[in-house]
């Protein structure tokens, strides 16, 4: 069986910010919230979809003992700020970490994480740096998953969509024509971003995600990337049955 687990759920701060500030969340666990990051597991094939600054915590509190790549949907700190904190499964399988991104991030990472790529002072690297193609998979035999992606805006950069056993990942968006994609039709789940109720410049927000989860139809769309606008429980009472708001550690199986 194979399934993927919402690491984190929440905006580039987290719910809550650090200086301890809820936004109009309820002090519950469901809205504590740590930035996104996924996990895509098939057996020992355990892929993880960017590594944020939580990355840590989130793995602790999943019990994930091991990762076998990662992807990456674009090179903002709350995406990639965890890299660092791979180490020990480069200790313990003694191979560099495979991770998969599109050419700006993959620049833009070794420009300014260069250690993490390349020998320096005392420390070895522990990441091989990978281009993603449109289509590829990883792992091996009956663990193999297959992906194909697709390049949409975030702002004034672009994030890269994966998608995979009719589910799709799309945490950081801001771009209608995913409506007109082919890959995106008849999905069992799209996983989506929707950043808060007001408009903002390189997020949909909660009106655009679901106009988008309306005409995709997907049989389920859950919505990430949440801000401390958006309280759980408030937006259950809000959204159709066939839309959920994430938490930590939501589990989906594929
Ligand atoms: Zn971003």
């Amino acid at each position: 069986m194979s399934k993927i687990i919402i690491l984190g759920c929440g905006s580039s701060v987290g719910t809550p910010r650090i200086d301890g500030h809820w936004g109009n969340c309820k002090r519950n666990k469901k809205n504590l919230r740590t930035r996104c990051s996924a996990l895509i597991v098939k057996g020992s094939n355990s892929i993880l979809i960017d590594s944020s600054p939580d990355i840590r915590n989130q793995l602790l509190s999943n019990k994930v003992k091991n990762i076998s790549s990662v992807l990456l949907t674009h090179k903002h700190a709350d995406q990639t700020n965890g890299l660092f904190e791979l180490r020990p499964f480069y200790w313990k399988s003694k191979n560099k970490i495979n991770v998969y991104s599109d050419q700006v991030t993959i620049k833009y990472l070794k420009r300014t994480h260069g250690y993490l790529f390349k020998k320096t002072e005392d420390y070895s690297p522990i990441l091989k740096a990978n281009l993603i193609k449109k289509k590829f998979s990883l792992g091996k035999g009956n663990e193999k998953i297959k992906f194909n992606t697709l390049m949409v805006k975030h702002g004034r950069i672009k994030s890269t969509v994966y998608i995979f056993n009719k589910v799709a990942y799309i945490s950081d968006c801001k771009d209608y024509s995913i409506v007109k994609q082919k890959m995106l039709k008849n999905l069992n789940c799209l996983i989506l971003d929707c950043l808060r109720f007001d408009n903002h410049p390189t997020h949909f927000n909660f009106e655009e995600a679901l106009y988008i989860s309306k005409v995709l139809k997907p049989k389920k769309t859950i919505l990430t990337n949440l801000h401390s606008d958006l309280d759980y429980n408030f937006l259950l009472r809000k959204l159709p049955k066939n839309v959920l708001p994430a938490y930590d550690g939501l589990k989906i199986n594929l």
